[in-house]
This record gives structure tokens, C-alpha cells and sequence, in this order.
């Protein structure tokens, strides 16, 4: 694909396609360096890496993928669900009033906290397979955006992403890519 242009400087000179931006960014060097100072004698570390490209890469980084949801995420939702449940539970099962006895709701809610956490551990990859399965379609609507913002370009003099139809900022590019 023949690509138009910047809008603002009107060449292609100071553009890349958000792949190479990409590319290069995760290929920074980080690393340090030993000098020797005259003045005070000493060996001095030095840390250097590349920031910038870095904070570039975060502004260029798109929505998540759908039905990408993390395992923590998921786990992290159960949990403070099922926390209330198990107490409710307890109360009930139990039947004894929180107000009444401390004892006698804390050791039996302790020992429900452990299976809950086992339920929740059960949930969470149920959940993440059936999540996949829901979001397939916007998944492939994802990789179709993905595809064409990943050759989009990027031109670092004016600070613009463009193709061949549209222009924007990093932030509104991919906000528009994403959800059109
Ligand atoms: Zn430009």
C-alpha cells in the first residue's frame, strides 16, 4: 500500500509504521556503564535507557484484545464476590447472628474462606475459556483494526499517527481504530 504523506509536514521523512515504532521500542537498551571520576577517584554507575521511545510505545499501545481478560482479573472478581457470599453462607449455615458472639461466626467463616478460594480457583479458567468463546467476534474485528493501525504511520516531527484516510493524535488514532 502506497502510503499518502503527513498532513503537517507533508513528507514521509520523519515517518514509521507503529509496527517499527513498536519494534524499536521493545528492543531498548537498558543497561549501565562504569566510569572512572578523576575527582573523587572513585568507579561511578551509570544507568541509561531509553525513556522516550518507551512513553511513545505506552501512548501508541491499543485496547486490550477482547476475551484477553487475565486469569488475575478474573480471580481478583471472584474473590471479593465470593468473600461475602462465604459470610452470608456462614451466618446462615451456621445460624448465628454476627452481633451476638464474635467466636462464634469467626472460626466457622475461617474455615469457609478456604474452599471459596478453591471455588474461585475452579471459576476462573471456566470463565476465561467462556469469555474467549463470547468475544470471538470482536476479537476478529480486533485483528482487523490491529492490522491496519499496526501499518498506520507515525510521524515523529509532528507528533501524528496517519493513513491514508484518516489523522490524529496517538491517543484519538487508536481510539478511532478501535472503535469504529
Ligand atoms: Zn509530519
Amino acid at each position: 500500500m502506497d502510503h499518502v504523506p503527513c498532513p503537517f509536514c507533508g513528507t514521509l521523512d520523519y515517518a514509521q509504521t507503529i509496527r517499527a515504532v513498536f519494534n524499536e521500542g521493545l528492543s531498548v537498551t537498558k543497561g549501565s556503564a562504569v566510569s572512572f571520576d578523576p575527582s573523587t577517584g572513585k568507579l561511578v554507575n551509570t544507568f541509561y535507557s531509553s525513556e522516550t521511545r518507551s512513553d511513545l510505545c505506552t501512548r501508541l499501545t491499543p485496547v486490550v484484545r477482547p476475551g484477553g481478560m487475565s486469569a488475575h482479573a478474573f480471580s481478583s472478581f471472584f474473590l471479593l464476590l465470593l468473600l461475602p457470599v462465604t459470610f452470608i453462607l456462614t451466618l446462615l449455615v451456621f445460624k448465628t447472628n454476627p452481633s451476638s458472639d464474635l467466636l462464634q461466626w469467626v472460626i466457622p467463616f475461617a474455615l469457609m474462606v478456604p474452599p471459596a478460594i478453591g471455588v474461585s480457583m475452579v471459576l476462573t479458567p471456566i470463565c476465561m475459556i467462556i469469555n474467549y468463546i463470547l468475544r470471538s467476534n470482536s476479537r476478529i474485528q480486533w485483528d482487523t483494526s490491529e492490522r491496519i493501525y499496526a501499518s498506520s504511520l507515525y510521524c515523529h516531527q509532528d507528533d501524528v499517527v496517519f493513513d491514508n484516510e484518516y489523522w490524529g493524535i496517538p491517543e484519538e488514532y487508536a481510539y478511532y481504530m478501535f472503535h469504529r
